[in-house]
């Protein structure tokens, strides 16, 4: 097939720093959907953007045509006022969890389309997979029922849905090419547009456990994605937030499931609720509705929705969870107090227990994870169990050991605790 552009002459381009016009832009993100161009130039392509960057207006034009490569959703029928949330993934990040059905509580309809854990940030969907018959994959008449009915869905997106994200990102994963903030602000924001939500709060995370460690760059991912979704009509606002230590007590799927549980049962670690409770109120704003998240939470609305968003998708919220073949548990060596616990660390750990994936086609073990049972700044007694170690393949017990033990330290104290919101960014 004769092509419009020559790709050589675009990766050369961006890789001697020369911006790409709209019309190279606009040829280049088909023809790449449809398999006209390869990956390695594609690839190639990617790593002239990492170091060269795209400015605001190829981000735009950018951003446009992954979106023009699928499908446009519409939510324009429903009777509640539409909202969703995007978080760019941590280790313990379980919030979408409790988050959707408090929001859905309120009177909001919450469309999580989701994706899995690829490396050792888990995924929403390998989460909810632990509950036996839940399913993820939703015909649009279900979703859209269920977004009317019980206001909160956490589903699959399916394949129409910005399909130059799909394969870019795969791409990307496998060359190095994830952490640029212009690829990673037009890779999820292509799929929120797309996706027809009106209102969407966003949780940059920071820190060892995120794609941004450094706090400058999280915030100037923020300001990208914000400025993507306002210019594309979408009332965005976005939290920076602490990846630094993972979040709450647990990493791993069934094991987030029942912390989320607990979290819908007025329990539950307190940064889980700080945070929860700080989106939520963000996007009950966003969404035009005065209610209260917090009394939404307390008095078991919320779990109601819960329970009528996972029965929704053939799940049963009263079977139990399944419950990991061997632990292994690593006790105190001595008294203090714990000093650091490093989000990486414990998240790497949670993935070579069996809960995360190496390839995307790979199975999660829905019981496999990581439990702490202090968090930093709390006392630890000599011979207290520090963590709990889950899986059902005892042999992944000593990598997943190596990973963790140089993630954390018990020392004399006080600590200064990093705050969990650092930044609310809003246009
Ligand atoms: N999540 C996405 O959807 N895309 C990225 O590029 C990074 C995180």
């Amino acid at each position: 097939m004769g092509s419009t552009f020559d790709m050589v002459d675009l990766i050369r381009a961006k890789r001697d720093g020369r911006r790409l016009t709209n019309a190279e832009i606009d040829w280049l993100i088909p023809a790449y959907t449809a398999g006209d161009v390869g990956d390695e130039q594609m690839a190639a392509l990617a790593m002239a953007i990492v170091f060269r960057g795209l400015d605001p207006v190829e981000l735009t034009t950018w951003t446009e045509a992954m979106i023009a490569t699928g499908e446009r959703m519409q939510f324009t029928g429903l009777t509640r006022p539409v909202v969703d949330k995007h978080s760019t993934g941590g280790v313990g990040d379980m919030i979408t969890l409790p988050l959707a059905p408090i929001v859905a509580a309120c009177g909001a309809a919450v469309p999580q389309l989701s994706g899995r854990g690829l490396g050792h940030t888990g995924g929403t969907l390998d989460k909810l997979e632990a509950i036996p018959g839940w399913r993820a994959e939703l015909a649009p008449a279900d979703l859209f029922r269920l977004l009317d009915q019980v206001g909160a869905v956490i589903c699959s997106p399916g394949p129409g849905l910005a399909p130059a994200d799909r394969k870019l990102y795969a791409l990307r994963d496998v060359t190095g090419t994830v952490e640029s903030i212009p690829l990673i602000a037009s890779s999820i924001m292509s799929k929120k547009i797309a996706e027809g939500t009106p209102a969407l709060v966003l949780d940059v995370k920071t820190g060892s456990g995120a794609f941004m460690r450094e706090r400058e760059r999280a915030v100037e991912l923020a300001r990208t994605m914000v400025g993507l979704g306002r210019a594309a009509g979408v009332d965005t606002v976005a939290y920076v937030t602490s990846m630094s230590s993972p979040l709450g007590r647990a990493a791993g799927n069934a094991v987030e499931v029942d912390q989320a549980v607990e979290v819908l049962n007025g329990c539950g670690p307190q940064d889980i609720r700080e945070l929860t409770l700080t989106l939520a109120r963000e996007m009950l704003a966003l969404a035009g509705i005065d209610d209260d998240p917090a009394q939404a939470l307390s008095s078991g609305r919320a779990l109601d929705v819960w329970r009528a968003m996972i029965r929704g998708q053939g799940g049963d919220p009263d079977a139990p969870l399944p419950r990991a073949r061997h632990q292994r548990v690593i006790e105190a060596p001595r008294g203090g107090v714990l000093t650091r616990l490093d989000a990486l660390a414990v998240g790497v750990a949670a993935w070579r227990l069996g809960a995360g994936r190496a390839r995307k086609e790979d199975p999660v073990q829905s019981a496999a994870g990581v439990l702490w049972h202090a968090g930093i700044g709390e006392p630890v007694e000599p011979g207290q169990p520090l963590f709990t170690l889950l899986t059902d393949t005892p042999e992944r017990f000593e990598r997943a050991e190596q990973a963790l033990s140089a993630g954390w330290e018990i020392g004399e104290g006080p600590v200064d605790v990093e705050p969990l919101v650092l930044e609310r960014v809003a246009g």
